[in-house]
């Protein structure tokens, strides 16, 4: 019997207008603020859940299809990560995993795509943040004890987006089984002229930016001076006031997560690594996209991160520039990492350096120990460079000093 009170027509036309008026910067600001990603999230186990009459179904799949094209849409505004973990809290992957019957009634090709998108492509690619992976491995784990794949179409569109969700969750939640010993995760001060190190959380914060790290205040104003950092800081800064403060940045645990994974992936090329004998290895990593992008002769490296379309860009690219220069006084071989992470509208670039060493053999045991006290500039550094999210080199002005938090 089929329960045809619940309007579908009306609850179709509900997001799509949410849509609508989210291209409307304040009033998506708010509507994110207020939980519109949880509230649209739910739309889709209420749909599922109604027992559509066959001429109803075209109506359920509609609502189906505009409630994922809205999240693969707004998942990735502000800083993304939030806004995914919201969704995933929300069940948005059993939900998809059952969507699976309604997807033939759906109006075209482009709108049955929404949902596969969403749970093999957006979802799986948030993941490299620990932040994400933990509540998804929950959540999956729920779908894969109530055997919900064995109701897949085999190796249909949905299967296959699962079964891709699968392989990237994998790896990394074997790499949660590793955490390296806390003296591992070093942070240098970022007055280039200083490059004093030290651990993670002993240094303190610049209060405009909220990711860049001084050991003093003396660094902070000779680095915001001649290190031109008010130039990064203050289109960040503006960023930040102009989502009134929902801008999160990286956490400290994620960064730590990203070292893992960085190093995981350049082990899988060692025999190159090994074969090109260069005091400085350059490697680029994207984990924007569907798959890993890597690209390793130094030479081919793009010169510009995101093609520049800002000045924070901008800086991180000198920094990368100048963390090149450096690596040449190094007293070891070492291994440059450019990496893009996904990251809403704040597009992120991390920038390492590493010891060679530490990559090819075990840093849990070598590398802590040894090292630990002797750093300097070249040995260890992360970096993580976010972006005003405008895409424009109009003029900064040098407004005040940020204090240190
Ligand atoms: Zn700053
Ligand atoms: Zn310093
Ligand atoms: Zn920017």
């Amino acid at each position: 019997m089929s329960q045809e009170t619940v309007d579908l027509n009306c609850i179709g036309w509900d997001v799509h207008i949410v849509s609508a008026i989210s291209f409307q910067e304040n009033i998506r600001l708010a509507l994110l603020r207020n939980g519109v990603i949880r509230a649209v999230t739910r739309v889709l186990p209420f749909i599922i859940s109604q027992n559509t009459s066959i001429a109803n179904r075209p109506l359920a799949a509609r609502c189906i299809v505009n409630a994922s094209a809205f999240l693969n849409t707004r998942l990735e505004d502000l800083d993304g990560v939030p806004l995914v973990i919201e969704a995933i809290d929300s069940d948005v992957i059993p939900s998809l995993m059952k969507c699976e019957p309604l997807l033939p009634y759906a109006d075209h090709a482009t709108a049955r795509d929404q949902p596969i998108t969403l749970l093999g492509s957006v979802l799986a690619r948030y993941t490299i943040y620990r932040s994400v992976l933990r509540p998804t491995l929950l959540s999956m784990d729920a779908v894969e004890a109530s055997r919900m794949e064995l109701n897949l179409i085999k190796d249909g569109q949905l299967h296959q987006a699962w079964i891709r969700l699968k392989e990237v969750v994998a790896e990394r939640r074997r790499l949660l089984g590793h955490d390296i010993a806390d003296g591992y995760h070093i942070q240098s001060c970022q007055n280039h002229k200083c490059g004093r190190a030290g651990e993670i959380g002993s240094f303190k914060r610049c209060g405009g930016c909220l990711h860049t790290f001084y050991c003093s205040k003396a660094c902070q104003r000779d680095d915001w001076r001649d290190g031109k950092h008010h130039l990064y800081c203050n289109g960040v800064h503006r960023r930040y006031l102009r989502t009134d403060g929902q801008m999160a940045g990286l956490r400290q645990k994620d960064i730590r997560f990203l070292d893992q994974v960085i190093i995981a992936e350049l082990r899988k090329h060692t025999a190159r690594i090994n074969a090109h004998h260069l005091k400085t290895n350059v490697v680029e990593f994207n984990f924007v996209g569907q798959n890993v992008d890597t690209i390793f002769d130094s030479r081919r490296v793009k010169p510009a991160p995101f093609g520049i379309k800002c000045s924070c860009e901008k800086f991180a690219h000198e920094m990368w520039n100048r963390m090149i220069e450096k690596a040449k006084e190094a007293p070891e071989p070492l291994i440059l990492a450019r990496t893009y992470i996904p990251g809403g509208m704040s597009r992120k670039v991390l920038l390492r350096a590493l010891p060679l060493r530490c990559v090819l053999e075990d840093v849990s045991r070598t590398y802590y120990r040894e090292d630990k006290n002797s750093l300097t500039f070249p040995s260890h550094l992360s970096l993580a460079y976010t972006c005003c999210g405008r895409n424009s080199l109009e003029k900064e002005t040098t407004t005040g000093k940020k204090r240190l938090l």
